[in-house]
């Protein structure tokens, strides 16, 4: 990239630097043009007015080479004078460009090329009172030749130019590329980079991008050292009481109770797997990746409550609902895993004769009268893997991860969710979500 820019750099001072010797050779060829016009005016004004021709001609005077050639014209165009040769050999001036204006407006000009290489003529002629012309000629360089004359200064110029151009254009390509540079060099330490104003958002962005890819990173190293531990448990207490199967060591009624322990905590396995591969699912979504349709929260809750009245007898809990149509745009498989998991979790951690309250207002509200969560705990409840009281969620076949997995629903569907709990008294969720359909 430095390369390319450097070469566009160059190939542009190449350009401007032509385009400036080319000009400035125009302008002052045009001024050297203006200011022999302007001689050869003065000097035929001066011939009209002291009435040399005559004298002249009398006389046969002739002017050497090289000099000024003067040639007194008739009206019609005959050559009366002329300083280089005998006027009579010569032809019918009427013709020439410079005679033709001259009648026309009182002076005329025109450039020849010379025979001479680099050189031009330059006629100026003049109407003078009598109506005959005056025409002078001289031979002086033309454009070329003035380029040539102006060439080595120019040269020098334009190299010069050229060569400080180079230098800026250097430093200013380095000062360009160095801070992207530095920070492909230390992404961890951006703050160290030295950025110029257009490039700091930038910089901010791929900071902001590093510091997030490093977050989750650590977020997921995290996470999958828990689920080895949380999964570990269970597979060890499988393994162990089938080697004490297969061993021979168990007697008939071990063994039932050793196969219902292993059964136990496949179940568990299944369960946290089923977990993990939902979070998972759902950190990998996006709002354009789900389906969404318009759901009315409150029948899905109805719904809920058939699959969860069995578990709530068991467990000698009173569930209720209280509820008015309350018409949401979501995903209903995730909504009715966000229902489940509250109420599930309110009919765990709850005592017997305990009571589960689910009401659809404006928002979904799930209140029990169960065992409540310390204050200290109730941030990190929607962590993952995080159990107030990590005996009593296993027993109830507790995963860690449904609150979390409540936590990314709700994130999805830009649902606000907070929790108001006391222990010994019960808990209180809360879900708000920002967008009602009517
Ligand atoms: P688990 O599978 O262990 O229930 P959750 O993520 O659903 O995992 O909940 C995390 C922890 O929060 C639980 O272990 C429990 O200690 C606490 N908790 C969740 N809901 C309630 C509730 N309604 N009442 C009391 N404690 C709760």
């Amino acid at each position: 990239m430095t390369k390319r820019i450097n070469l566009n750099f160059i190939f542009v001072i190449a350009a401007a630097v032509l385009l400036s010797v080319s000009f400035s050779t125009i302008v002052s060829y045009r001024l050297f043009q203006k200011e022999v016009f302007a001689d050869l005016s003065s000097f035929a004004g001066l011939l009209e007015e002291m009435d040399v021709l005559t004298q002249m001609k009398k006389e046969g005077f002739a002017w050497p080479e090289n000099e000024l050639r003067i040639t007194w014209i008739a009206e019609d165009g005959m050559v009366i004078y002329d300083s280089y040769t005998n006027e009579t050999v010569l032809e019918n001036h009427i013709d020439r460009p410079e005679i033709i204006e001259a009648m026309q407006a009182g002076e005329g000009t025109s450039i020849r090329k010379s025979q001479t290489m680099g050189r031009s003529i330059f006629f100026y002629a003049k109407r003078t009172a009598d109506g005959t012309m005056i025409r002078i000629a001289k031979e002086a360089g033309s454009i070329w030749n003035v380029y040539k004359n102006t060439l080595p200064v120019t040269l020098i110029s334009a190299f010069s130019s050229f060569l400080i151009s180079i230098v800026i254009a250097r430093r200013l390509t380095k000062a360009f590329i160095k801070p992207i540079e530095q920070m492909a060099e230390d992404m961890e330490h951006p703050e160290n980079v030295t950025v110029y104003g257009e490039l700091a958002p930038f910089v901010e962005k791929i900071r902001a991008q590093h510091e997030e890819v490093l977050k989750n990173a650590k977020i997921r190293q995290e996470f999958t050292a828990n689920v080895s531990h949380e999964l570990k448990t269970p597979l060890t207490s499988i393994s162990g009481y089938a080697e004490l199967i297969a061993n021979g060591m168990a007697s008939k009624k071990e063994g039932r109770h050793f196969a219902r322990e292993i059964y136990e905590n496949a179940q568990r396995l299944l369960a946290m797997i089923n977990d993990i591969l939902q979070l998972s699912e759902l950190e990998d979504s996006d709002v354009g990746s789900l389906s969404l349709e318009r759901i009315d929260l409150s029948a899905l809750v109805s719904d809920c409550m058939k699959v969860i009245k069995p578990m709530a007898d068991q467990h000698g809990v009173c569930v209720s609902l209280k509820g008015t149509p309350l018409f949401v745009y979501g995903d209903k498989r995730l909504l009715e895993e966000l229902i489940y998991n509250l109420c599930d979790n309110a009919i765990r951690y709850n005592k017997k004769g305990g009571h589960v309250w689910v009401s659809v207002t404006d928002k979904l509200i799930v209140q029990d009268d169960g065992i409540g969560i310390p204050k200290k705990c109730q941030k990190q409840v929607f962590e993952r893997f995080f159990r107030v009281d990590k005996s009593r969620s296993k027993k109830t076949g507790g995963t860690g991860l449904g609150l979390a997995i409540v936590k990314h629903i709700a994130q999805v569907h830009n649902a606000d969710i907070s929790l108001d709990s006391d222990e010994g008294l019960g808990t209180t969720i809360c879900v708000k979500f920002s967008e009602i359909l009517p």
